[in-house]
């Protein structure tokens, strides 16, 4: 694959501020057994940021679901609001959603199904929302909970087909898993709580 990251070079992040801290040791070491890496390079800047919860009980068991269904997300939001960089959003695509991931962003908060997320998570997820969409110019609203922005039509092989719709980027930067794909994920993860706290701090 043409490494195409150079073009993107242009776009920096912005200094971090001291109360944001990522912890970057697992950066781009989501690779199968085989060695194949878990993510492309960017041809497009991000400008929608997609949220997922895990389905897993620690930020381990995540990274061995990656590896063994072949997907990938940017960041990780641990239960005790710790944010490991699994790739940067900058120069790599990650696969965590099918028909978008070239142009968006994933984050991934640690979360068993239905268990409730933690205050830490919120806010972690509300400086990490906040930095990205300052830095890559998304807009700072999540779409409405129960618009799905795709559908699915038979295809002549006999098989259902996804065929993903406009996305209203100028009004909405930030979306669940379920906006985009048909999933219970992210399973009620806290995104307007992380954005009004973030309002209010
Ligand atoms: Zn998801």
């Amino acid at each position: 694959m043409k490494d195409t990251s150079k073009s993107n070079r242009a776009l920096k992040m912005p200094r971090l501020s001291d109360d944001i801290k990522i912890d970057m040791r697992y950066d781009k070491t989501l690779v199968t057994k085989e060695g194949k890496k878990l993510y492309s390079y960017r041809s497009k800047r991000a400008n929608i940021i997609v949220i997922h919860h895990t389905a897993t009980t620690s930020t381990q068991r995540t990274r061995s679901a990656f590896m063994s269904r072949n997907a990938s997300t940017h960041y990780e939001i641990d239960r005790d609001g710790i944010i490991y960089q699994y790739l940067s959003p900058i120069y790599y695509v990650a696969w965590h959603v099918a028909g978008f991931n070239y142009r968006s962003i994933g984050i991934d908060l640690t979360h068993p199904t239905g268990a409730d997320f933690t205050l830490a998570q919120t806010k972690s997820l509300a400086k990490l929302l906040d930095m990205l969409c300052t830095a890559f110019g998304i807009t700072k609203t999540v779409a409405p909970k129960t618009t799905q922005y795709f559908s699915y039509e038979n295809g002549k092989d006999g098989k259902k087909h996804k065929r993903c719709l406009t996305l209203p980027t100028n009004e909405f930067g930030i979306y669940r898993h379920s906006n985009l794909a048909q999933t219970q994920c992210p399973d009620g993860a806290p995104i307007e709580e992380a954005l009004n706290f973030q309002l209010r701090s």
